[in-house]
């Protein structure tokens, strides 16, 4: 038996299919939605396509930018010797909040998972080794405390070693298996000045 219409069920299923949107939040959006203004609805409709059109990888760091290259990497004040490795742009987000990190930063967009088969190839480590054939000094390795962002870190570890270049890892402290985004300025940046030698 269908309880709504057919296009509020189909509107439900699709925002219950956003991550974190159980189905009650997606029917409580859905029913918000039908009772906005026509014109509201249209604005937030296009600005998602729009989005969807005009973001797009920065060409050096792959972090999601609008330009070519993201206002970090443009920005010449910034140590561009040293790449902060980051599992998403959201990881990158919290490390710019802090505003005490002056390097620049590489964003995986995910990390190894055997169990999910993301293997090496499926994330951007090749990317960032062709980055570090310039002048890098240090990659500092800030991968999530999780099984997934470990196997990552100790990975990238074995594959930048051989180059010479220094590879650190942020200090735990950082709670195992919690995602950087929601971990705090002050630990955030304890674990970056605590990062210890790979
Ligand atoms: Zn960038």
């Amino acid at each position: 038996m269908e309880l709504y219409s057919g296009y509020i069920n189909k509107l439900i299923e699709e925002l219950a299919a956003l991550p974190g949107i159980g189905s009650k939040s997606a029917q409580r959006l859905a029913f918000h939605l039908i009772n906005m203004p026509q014109d509201r609805v249209k604005r937030l409709a296009d600005t998602m396509v729009e989005a969807k059109a005009n973001v797009r990888y920065c060409k050096e760091c792959f972090t999601l930018t609008d330009k070519d290259v993201c206002p970090v990497c443009a920005n010449q004040s910034r140590d561009h010797k040293t790449i902060m490795v980051v599992e998403n742009a959201r990881d990158l987000a919290a490390y710019e909040k802090t505003g005490r990190y002056e390097g620049v930063y590489h964003v995986l967009h995910g990390a190894i998972s055997p169990m999910l088969g993301i293997g090496p190839g499926d994330i951007k480590l090749k990317e960032l080794m062709e980055r570090l054939r310039g002048d890098v000094q240090e990659v500092i390795i800030a991968t999530n405390s999780s099984l997934e962002g470990e196997t990552t870190a100790m990975y990238i570890s074995k594959m930048i070693k051989p180059a010479g270049i220094r590879v650190t890892r942020i200090a735990s402290g950082v709670p195992v298996g919690g995602d950087l985004e929601y971990i705090d300025e002050v630990t955030l940046l304890r674990a970056l000045e605590g990062r210890v030698e790979l």
